[in-house]
């Protein structure tokens, strides 16, 4: 079966955060001046965007690190440094981000809104920070932190805002390729294996739309294999489904049967495929006259469900300006498609243990580092009180605590976790 989704792997690194400057205060005269060492600045973040013109990740087959600008390093006189620029990433609508070690989907980007999928790391305070009361000479500042890295798939859907069904040979590829002329950038593409059955079928007023042929949609159904299921989640998301039915009879089946067995696979699938708008295609029509009363038959079944039919010859393109032009009239009254959920992803489990911290431990100053504790500074919002008390927990769950004890902190000791600077209390 045809493959309807393309995917690519990627890499992406954010911008490390700028490093806080140690600098001190000189002006003539004075001799010893106030810290002004200022901060780093903040890293790019990687940032997905949607680009309409763009249909395929073959972009992402050439090119798969995407690196965005470090933050610069804080400067004397208080002078911050300069934000790293985010990185755009191009994305078609419709990809879907998924972190690639555990497939958690992060991101549909389908509603056009640009998605951050890796976060630049903070900038370090200079060490203008750091001045206290008690420590007026603060000779240390903080490093930036790390930007976030990431393997990510981005995974591309079919969103075909019309999907092709019915019987084989009824004649949906002659239509698919007499109404599509592809994008030449797809043309190429699209006759590899990545999407044998996927055009656009360009009408007029600069208008268009996605078509796909379904293959195989139903060709279990004679045998009763019946849908795959892995098929229809990629038809799932077609706004409109326009039923062929070879309606001549040309090889011996009855158009209205044919019609029927196709609309009750369609509901035994369960979810809402067979409440999508229809519109059925009489095809063949080059084979009988108008009176032929197979047709005539046919034509009025269809009819008394209410449902729109249009007679067509795909392979003499008789009637397929009104085919479309009713497909562009439905789908213009048609909600877009709908983006898929995310699933939850669960937050990086915290290991509770304070033996991979590092402390280094001078003249009442106590600096604590580890990876474990960097993500944890990163994440605490101090003017917060709920997440304070949260950080505090986290702390003394993990033994931070008992182990400075054990180390002989003293009341009013300077901690210093990274960004955060606090005193010390039993
Ligand atoms: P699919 O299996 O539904 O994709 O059907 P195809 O497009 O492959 O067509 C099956 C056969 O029907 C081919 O031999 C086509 O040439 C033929 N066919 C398709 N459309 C028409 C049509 O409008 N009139 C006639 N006479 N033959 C057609
Ligand atoms: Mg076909």
């Amino acid at each position: 079966m045809a493959s309807f989704v393309d995917q690519a792997k990627i890499h992406l690194h954010a911008g490390k955060g700028g490093d806080g400057a140690v600098a001190f205060h000189r002006e003539k005269y004075v001799a010893a001046g106030g810290p002004d060492g200022g901060d780093g600045g903040r890293g790019g973040n990687v940032v997905f965007v949607v680009d309409d013109n763009m249909t395929t990740l073959m972009d992402f087959r050439y090119k798969r690190k995407y690196t965005a600008e470090n933050g610069a390093d804080g400067q004397g006189k208080r002078s911050s440094g300069r934000d790293g620029e985010d990185l755009f990433v191009r994305v078609p609508r419709g990809t879907l981000i998924r972190d690639t070690d555990s497939g958690a989907l992060m991101h549909d980007m389908s509603d056009g809104e640009p998605y951050i999928a890796a976060k630049g790391g903070r900038g370090g305070w200079g060490n203008i920070h750091f001045a206290t009361p008690t420590r007026q000479v603060p000779r240390f500042a903080k490093p930036g932190l790390p930007g976030e890295e990431r393997d990510i798939t981005l995974e591309l859907k079919l969103l075909a805002d019309v999907g092709l069904v019915g019987f084989p040979n009824v004649g949906k590829s002659t239509l698919l390729s007499v109404v599509s002329k592809a994008h030449p950038k797809i043309a190429n593409y699209h006759f590899t294996t990545l999407y044998p059955n996927l055009g656009i079928v360009y009408a007029d007023e600069g208008k268009s739309f996605v078509m796909a042929d379904i293959p195989g949609m139903i060709e279990g159904a004679s045998d009763g294999v019946g849908l795959g299921h892995d098929f229809l989640r990629h038809v799932e998301r077609c706004r409109l489904l326009v039923h062929v039915v070879d309606a001549s009879g040309s090889e011996g089946r009855d158009p209205v049967e044919d019609y029927e067995v196709i609309c009750r696979e369609l509901r035994a699938y369960g979810s809402d495929l067979a409440q999508k708008p229809q519109i059925v295609a009489a095809n063949k029509c080059d084979l009988v006259d108008e009176e032929n009363e197979g047709l005539k038959k046919f034509l009025e079944h269809v009819e008394a469900e209410q449902i729109p039919v249009v007679s067509i010859s795909a392979a003499t393109h008789r009637g397929l300006k009104p085919l479309i032009d009713l497909c562009l009239k439905m789908l213009s009254d048609l909600p877009p498609a709908e983006p898929f959920e995310p699933d939850y992803i669960e937050p990086e489990a915290i290991p509770e243990t304070a033996e991979d911290i590092r402390i280094l431990h001078a003249d009442g100053e106590w600096q604590l580092e580890g990876e474990w504790l960097k993500r944890v500074a990163a994440s605490v919002n101090f003017s917060d009180y709920e997440s304070r008390m949260y950080f505090d927990r986290t702390l003394r769950r993990a033994g931070v605590f008992d182990r400075l004890e054990s180390m002989g902190v003293q009341e009013n000791d300077t901690i210093c976790i990274y960004d955060l600077i606090f005193d010390y209390h039993f």
